[in-house]
């Protein structure tokens, strides 16, 4: 398998390590200059042009490798599935699921493998998120409070919503590893793409629910892979 060429969309998030790396220093110069909400709509951006880093590691081509906002995309629409007997307000779980990754804006998408280590990934996550909560609370202080508790919630996994959408992040990615699973199948994708060790994540859904799908998910799975 050949070296992946990783690519972020144009953001150098990587230049600056350890307690160096701020928001403001990733950000391009003239989006700075920008009044919110402008400046922040523009960083969403980023969540388009950048590439999960887990498929391409693996060899899925660029053109077809799923953005974040694919992936958090997904999810939310998801979430208007969320059991109301379970007491989950499908509203809240959406917007969780569109914010959980959303400091990979700026921090990219980075997996165990990369040298900056798990905190040094979650303080600058969290520095993002509260960056971004900072420039929106002038224009609209509920908007940027929701956008900060629902992302805290989240890492906190503080809340039953959370707990679910948690589930749903396993079960979205386990689909797309079941799709390219199908695009090698077709010749859409290399063989060299192999994805089914990815499939210990079904084991760790808690959700009846969300248990169900991956059962669906997994019975459709045999009919085309033999592991
Ligand atoms: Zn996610």
């Amino acid at each position: 398998m050949s070296t992946p060429v990783i690519s972020n969309g144009g953001i150098n998030f990587s230049l600056k390590s350890g307690s160096q790396w701020t928001p403001e220093f990733v950000i391009p110069a003239e989006l700075l200059k920008l009044p919110a909400p402008l400046s922040f709509f523009h960083i969403l951006r980023y969540l388009k042009t950048q590439k999960r880093t887990g498929w391409l590691v693996r060899g899925v081509k660029q053109e077809n490798a799923e953005s974040i906002s694919d992936h958090m995309y997904r999810m939310a629409v998801m979430c208007l599935l969320a059991p109301e007997e379970d007491e989950l307000n499908s509203r809240k779980c959406a917007i969780i699921a569109l914010v959980h990754d959303l400091a990979e804006a700026l921090v990219g998408d980075l997996t165990p493998d990369d040298p900056v280590g798990p905190d040094e990934k979650h303080r600058r996550e969290r520095e993002t998120m509260a960056y971004l909560a900072s420039t929106l609370k002038p224009v609209n202080e509920k908007a940027s409070i929701v956008l900060f508790e629902s992302y805290l919630e989240y890492e906190k996994q503080s809340s039953a919503e959370a707990r679910f959408v948690k589930d749903l992040d396993k079960f979205e990615f386990l689909l797309q590893t079941v799709e390219y699973e199908r695009d090698v199948k077709e010749g859409i994708e290399s063989n060299d793409v192999s994805l089914k060790d990815f499939m210990y994540a079904a084991k760790l859904i808690k959700s009846p629910l969300v248990k169900d799908w991956t059962e669906q998910l997994m019975n459709e799975r045999k009919t085309f892979v033999r592991d």
